[in-house]
Formats: C-alpha cells, structure tokens, sequence
C-alpha cells in the first residue's frame, strides 16, 4: 500500500515565530453547537455572525492560511479562488472577515481580504497508531467521541476511512485539522503562504504529563 502523507494545519504562532490570529468580537454560545445524536457530545459549531468581525494581531506578514483558535479555517481571498480552481475539498460555510483593526506593523489594507471556513470530518483517526489516550475506553460508534483525550504521540489517518477530502477534521480526534499532500503542494506551487503545517506523524501533544517514562 502507498503510504499516504498527511499534514496538521496549525495556527496561532506561525513559522516567523509571530502571532497571527483573528479575535472575533462575537463568538457563538458553545450550548448552541450540534450534538452527537447517539451520545450528546459536541460535534460541530454555529456558525457567527455575518461578516465575521474582528482584531487582527499580525507581525509583519499575513499569511494565505492559519487555523482559528477554536478550530475553524482563515484564509485569504487569494486562497480560496486558488483552492476552488484546484479542486481542494473539505471546506465549507465560508463567511466574510471583515477586519476591524490590525495589532501590529502591519495595516488592514495591506492584508487583503479574508474568509473564516469550517472544515468538515473526512476520516477515522486510527488510535493504536497514533497512541490515542482518553480518558474512557469505550467509543461512540458515530462521532468517535471517547471522553476527555489526555494526549498522543502523533496523528495517523484510518487511510481506509478517508473520505478524500483535501482538509478534513478526525473522529475520534476532532482538534487537528488534515491537509493533504495534495492540498499542500497546491500551496508551494502557488507560493500560498500557510501560518505552520507540520508533517502528521511529528505532531503530537500530551496534555498531562506522563509519568515513569
Ligand atoms: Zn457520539
């Protein structure tokens, strides 16, 4: 089988070490989010309020692509008339950003226009692989929702469940977003600029520390 390459789309702090992050003045009540039919959880967010508005904290570049604290998409205009003529899939609900200052050297004029998106789940996170640890054993058989994850090593994609979409979110492990290979030789190829991209495999977290290890 060949192996499939996956990336982690990450945010907040980019590759210049700077922070580059959207503030939205008016973020949606997580009560209102959509559950799991079968155990409740939360499964998704509402969507804001339109325009999206918001502070801006930027250092001197603003860049093409960056994951939103809360774990939605930012992109710029530029981007996504890219990924719609390559034919990248997963991202969905885009909504204007309209920013409403930037924090830092940059001026909102020279940062162009943005859009927010949500990325949709398009695979099964295989937990043996990626050292997956929760707080329960047991999984709900629809969202993959397992209890209150307290860390893995590294992210590995079911490959058999992969939906082919080009972004896509996990079940079982919601927090990462996906990109694929594809998706991320678009953005060389364009010279998209993409806050932090980290190869699947190197991507881990561990929430609470491990002990005798
Ligand atoms: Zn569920």
């Amino acid at each position: 089988m060949k192996a499939m390459n996956f990336y982690v789309l990450r945010g907040g702090y980019c590759d210049d070490d700077k922070e580059f992050e959207l503030y939205i003045d008016e973020v949606p009540d997580v009560e209102d989010a959509p559950q799991c039919p079968t155990c409740g959880g939360t499964v998704g967010m509402i969507p804001y309020a339109d325009p999206v508005v918001g502070v801006l904290q930027a250092g001197r570049k603003c860049y093409d692509l960056t994951k939103q604290l809360g774990g939605d998409v930012m992109l710029s205009e530029r981007c996504r008339e890219t990924f719609e003529r390559e034919g990248l899939s997963g991202m969905n609900c885009f909504q204007r950003v309209k920013i409403r200052r930037v924090k830092g050297p940059m001026r909102a004029r020279g940062c162009g226009e943005y859009l927010l998106a949500r990325v949709s789940f398009g695979a099964k996170v295989d937990r043996v692989r990626s050292v997956l640890r929760t707080s329960t054993g047991v999984q709900c058989p629809d969202c993959g929702y397992a209890g209150i994850i307290e860390g893995y090593d590294r992210v590995a994609v079911d490959v058999d469940s992969w939906s082919g979409q080009d972004f896509f979110k996990l079940h079982g492990l919601p927090g990462p977003i996906m990109v694929s290979e594809r998706a991320k030789q678009v953005c060389d190829r364009y010279g998209l600029s993409i806050c932090k991209l980290i190869p699947a495999e190197e991507y881990g977290n561990s929430y609470y520390p491990k002990f005798g290890s």
